[in-house]
This record gives C-alpha cells, sequence and structure tokens, in this order.
C-alpha cells in the first residue's frame, strides 16, 4: 500500500468516528422534523421536504461510511416520508389518517434506528486504489532532474549545456559505476544513457536493467547509441526504454523526447468541485479523488458554487441531489444558465436509487448519476474519463496547436480576467511582449518546418522556465505574450533577460546547416498602468524600441522602470 494511501485510510477512519459521534444529534434532528410533520395542520411541504431529505442524507452518509444496518433503516425512513409527500400533495378525505398512521411507523422507526448497534456493522473495507498515482502535481517538486550518462565527455557537456537552456536540471556522468550509485541514492525523473562503455564491461542497457529492479520501477529512460544497430534496440527495449537515438543526437529531438518520457509528471491535477451540504461525505469523497492526484475543492451551500466554480474553474462538477436550499438539479439548471458553463461536466453523486428520478435529474444536461456508496476506484475512473475529455476539448478550443500555448483569444481573456482578480489586491504584474528578431530570414534562408523548430523550442524555454501560475500566449505568428505574476519589474527583467541569453545559446538545424535565433522583449509593469490594453500597449512600445536598439535584448517601458 502507498503511503497516501494509508494516510488516507487514516482520513476516512477519523471521518467515520467523526459520524458515530455526530450520530445522536442526527438522530433528534430527525425526530425534530417527524414531530414538526405531526403537528403540521396544513401539511407543509417544506416541512415533509426537510423529513425526506434528512432521511435520505442519514442514508446517504450511513452506507458511504460502511454501516449497512443504518442505512437500510434510514431507508425505510425516507421511503415513508416520500409516502407524506405524496399524500400531502394529494386532497383526500383520508389524509389525516394516512398521515397519522405513516407518522406513527414513522416513530417506530425512529426507535428501529437508535437501536442499531453500530460495533455489529459491517467491518470498513478500506478501498483498493489501482487507480491512484495519476495526474500527480509536479509544482513542488521544481525542474525535472535528469542524469545523462555518456563516456564521451564532449558529448555530455554538449548536452547538458542545451538541454539547460530548457530548464531541465542535468547531473553528468561518465561511467556506469557512479551513475548506478547515484541513482540509487536519489533517483532522478528521468535517464538518457550510452550503451557502450569502453571502459567497463557492463552495458548502459543493462546498468539501467539492474537499477529499475533494485528501484522496482521503471526509470523513464532514452538511450543513446553510436550505431543504429537492431541488437542495441532489442537491448534498449528490454531495459524497458522506448526511445531510442543515434548519435549525434539533436538536443531538439531530445528534448522533445523528454518531455514526452515526462508528460505525466507535467500535467497540471484534474480539478473536480465537490457541491454537498454534507460536509462529512463531500470530504470523504474529496479525499478519495485527492489520493488519485486530482485538486478538489467542496462547496456545503448551494448559493456558492457559482463563486468558487469562477474562482477555482473546475474542469468537472459533482453535485448533491438532495440539498435543503436547492436541489442538485436546480444547481445543475443554473450552472448550465452561464454560457461559459455549457460545456462543463456535472455528475451527480447521490444515494439516489429511483431510476425514473435518476432520469428526470438528467434531464436538465449532466454527465452521468454516480450512486452512493461509492467503489472508490469506480469514482475515480468515472471522474477522470470525463474530467480528461473536458480537458482535452478545453484545450483544442483554447491552445495554439504547433505550440500549445494558448492561442490569441484565450491569452487576451486570461490576461484580461487575472488583472481583474488582482486589482483589488497589491499583488503586482508584468507583462512582457516577446518577439523573435529577423525570423523572416529564418524562413526564408532554412524553410518553414526550421522556422517551426524555433517556435516550438521558445515555447518550450518559456513553458520550463516560467512559473505555472504565469500566463503564456503565442499572439501573433512569432509574437508572445507573457503575464508574469508576484514579481517585481527587476526581477522580471533579469528573468526574461536570462532566457534571452539562454535561448540565444539554442543550436538549431536545418540538414546539414546550423543556425542560433535570439529575440527582443519588452516589459510593463501593472502598478502604472490602468487596463489591460495600455499595459499591453506599453509593452509593445518597449518592444519596438528594443527592436530599433538593435534586436536581441530586454527594455522596459520607461513608465514602469
Ligand atoms: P523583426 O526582427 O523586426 O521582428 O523581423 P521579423 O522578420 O521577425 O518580422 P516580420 O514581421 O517581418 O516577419 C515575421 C515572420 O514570421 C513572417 C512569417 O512568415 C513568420 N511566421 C509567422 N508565423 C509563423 C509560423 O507559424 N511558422 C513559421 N515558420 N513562420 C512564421
Ligand atoms: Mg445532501
Ligand atoms: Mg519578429
Amino acid at each position: 500500500m502507498t503511503q497516501t494511501s494509508s494516510n488516507l485510510q487514516v482520513k476516512i477512519l477519523q471521518l467515520r468516528a467523526n459520524f458515530i459521534k455526530q450520530l445522536p444529534k442526527r438522530l433528534l434532528e430527525v425526530e425534530e422534523c417527524i414531530k414538526q410533520a405531526e403537528n403540521s395542520t396544513n401539511y407543509d411541504e417544506l416541512i415533509m421536504g426537510d423529513l425526506f431529505r434528512a432521511f435520505h442524507s442519514l442514508k446517504g452518509a450511513s452506507s458511504s461510511f460502511g454501516f449497512d444496518k443504518l442505512a437500510e433503516e434510514a431507508a425505510i425512513g425516507e421511503h415513508l416520508a416520500q409516502g407524506l409527500i405524496t399524500t400531502s400533495a394529494v386532497m383526500n378525505a383520508n389524509r389525516s389518517r394516512v398521515l397519522a398512521d405513516v407518522i406513527e411507523q414513522l416513530n417506530l422507526e425512529m426507535e428501529e434506528l437508535k437501536q442499531v448497534d453500530l460495533s455489529f456493522d459491517r467491518p470498513y473495507r478500506s478501498p483498493s486504489f489501482e487507480m491512484g498515482q495519476i495526474n500527480r502535481g509536479w509544482q513542488e517538486q521544481g525542474a525535472p532532474l535528469i542524469y545523462i550518462c555518456d563516456d564521451e565527455t564532449e558529448q555530455v557537456v554538449h548536452l547538458d549545456y542545451q538541454l539547460s537552456c530548457f530548464g531541465y536540471r542535468i547531473q553528468r556522468f561518465t561511467d556506469v559505476e557512479s551513475f548506478e550509485a547515484t541513482v540509487l541514492k536519489q533517483a532522478p525523473d528521468a535517464v538518457v544513457m550510452d550503451v557502450h562503455f569502453p571502459q567497463s564491461s557492463i552495458a548502459g542497457t543493462e546498468t539501467l536493467r539492474r537499477v529499475n529492479e533494485t528501484l522496482g520501477r521503471q526509470l523513464p529512460a532514452i538511450v543513446l547509441s553510436g550505431q543504429d544497430s537492431f541488437a542495441g534496440r532489442l537491448s534498449a527495449f528490454r531495459a524497458g526504454c522506448r526511445s531510442y537515438f543515434t548519435k549525434p543526437a539533436r538536443p531538439l529531438e531530445l528534448a522533445a523526447a523528454l518531455d514526452d518520457l515526462l508528460k505525466n509528471k507535467h500535467v497540471e491535477p484534474l480539478r473536480i468541485l465537490i457541491v454537498d451540504d454534507e460536509p462529512e461525505v463531500a470530504q470523504y469523497h474529496s479525499l478519495i479523488l485527492e489520493d488519485a492526484g486530482m485538486l478538489v475543492q467542496q462547496v456545503h451551500e448551494p448559493a456558492l458554487a457559482l463563486d468558487v466554480l469562477r474562482n477555482f474553474s473546475p474542469d468537472l462538477i459533482l453535485i448533491d441531489v438532495y440539498m435543503p436550499e436547492c436541489t442538485g438539479q436546480e444547481l445543475a439548471g443554473i450552472i448550465r444558465m452561464v454560457p461559459e458553463y455549457l460545456g462543463m461536466p456535472i455528475v451527480y453523486l447521490s444515494s439516489e436509487t429511483d431510476r425514473k428520478k435518476q432520469f428526470s435529474a438528467m434531464q436538465v444536461g449532466v454527465e452521468g448519476f454516480i450512486t452512493k456508496p461509492v467503489v472508490p476506484s469506480e469514482l475515480v475512473s468515472a471522474v477522470a474519463l470525463r474530467a480528461e475529455r473536458m480537458r482535452t476539448l478545453r484545450r483544442l478550443m483554447t491552445r495554439d496547436s504547433l505550440t500549445g500555448l494558448f492561442n490569441h483569444s484565450s491569452t487576451k481573456e486570461i490576461i484580461e480576467s487575472a488583472v481583474s482578480q488582482v486589482g483589488r489586491t497589491k499583488e503586482n504584474l508584468i507583462m512582457v511582449m516577446l518577439d523573435l528578431d529577423y525570423f523572416k530570414k529564418v524562413n526564408d534562408k532554412h524553410g518553414h518546418l526550421a522556422g517551426d523548430q524555433v517556435l516550438v523550442a521558445l515555447s518550450r524555454v518559456l513553458k520550463h522556465r516560467l512559473r505555472n501560475t504565469d500566463v503564456i500566449g503565442r499572439y501573433g505568428g512569432e509574437e508572445f505574450a507573457i503575464l508574469l505574476r508576484k514579481i517585481s519589474i527587476e526581477q522580471a527583467y533579469e528573468l526574461i533577460d536570462t532566457l534571452r541569453e539562454d535561448f540565444s545559446k539554442i543550436i538549431f538545424s536545418s540538414g546539414a546547416e546550423q543556425f542560433t535565433c535570439t529575440f527582443s522583449a519588452g516589459l510593463s509593469s501593472f502598478a502604472h498602468y490602468g487596463s489591460v490594453e495600455e499595459l499591453i500597449g506599453a509593452a509593445d512600445v518597449a518592444l519596438y524600441q528594443a527592436k530599433k536598439d538593435g534586436r536581441n535584448r530586454v527594455n522596459v517601458d520607461r513608465k514602469s522602470q
């Protein structure tokens, strides 16, 4: 079992203990609802609704925490309360007799509920988490650590130099022995491994295989080889590598392969919003999803959902069906009224098992219905599947297909919303407009494909070196717009100027020819401008000045200095 899963179990057991502690109070509340129903001479619908919900949520929570007998009794109460609602809706001469009858049964049911011996209930089965480990966030771990092991020092130094420009942390080794010793002390995020080491009898691929065996997992690895042989590829495959390069490896292609290899680590965790009036049940589902690497936010009052939705921007919303203020169906309907959220996946999470009611709740256009108590792995996979699909759709709409950065319109939108959000706080924002120098010449001289290679490399540098909270967009053909957060103008200048220098060192190749490329940038500070237009305009002017001053430089707008 993983560390996280055992932590999860402890937390779930705490929730369960809490539920037991709260149970007497809960039962009193149900009893109070019954009394009110009994005294309700005009068959108040609200009171009947409260009574139904009290039993319903007791059923849901008990089953989630593994109290089957309690859930069963609560289900009987729920059914009776449902009968009351139906009765009060019908004008019927016998109504008061029927009501009295049901109330009597409900009171008997209450006695049953109080008698349930919780210690005799099904022992709590710990959920199994085969699904775990997806999409764990990587921000806190910083830049990926790459070990390069190759006996040809010159090549290693070159690769180190080039890959560092993209923001990887590189550690070099020229022999398999020191590589192995270090890996066992600190495992890297990925390995670039040579096959032949003349001074050693052990091949690089053999070392990899051994290290994987000792670690008990596959280290993501790329194999470099002096020759393109079948035997070499086979030994690489057997060592668990799915990527093979013949020397000299092009750093750009290697960086792309490393990105592919580390893709899962770079993916931001899926964001899930849970709306449930019961904090404990919401917490239980939240723990399950968090253990699978998702980022979860809970809302216990439906009225707050829209606000949280705006700030948290989830990939999927899980909504409880029965809530006191408004039903899940109503909330889903309200969310769908907002044009932005028309495509937002909404899934109900409820102990409602009546197919007819489920169907009617789905009418407002929600994606699915998951019934409580959930099987943790099923909850995780149902949520992951739908949320991933949302991510993909959103990506297609908002990203540029060549670089994967935000496209022009979404860059503007995101910058505008970031600016309006910090408007009230004192956080500073720095706008950067960045443009490749003499890019037309690159295309003319080396071809459009070589030009594309430069655009991709620059976006990779930006993505790796800037923070996740910074906004990076491809604003035009070879123009990029960046919004840096929580940074001073001096720090921003240092940062962009370092990127400029590093980028200018990347060696591109087109056929036999090699070339380098530079960019110029203009910076402006939000502290000196009132609107997004002014902010972008000022950065643009500063960029134009940088071009005029000779290019390959960073220039700060005069007012922002
Ligand atoms: P300056 O230093 O003044 O910015 O000169 P420049 O040549 O970079 O600027 P100019 O605006 O004259 O040319 C921009 C070029 O960028 C022209 C266009 O063909 C190229 N470009 C725009 N989008 C793409 C793209 O997606 N791929 C490639 N390969 N080239 C592109
Ligand atoms: Mg509820
Ligand atoms: Mg240009």
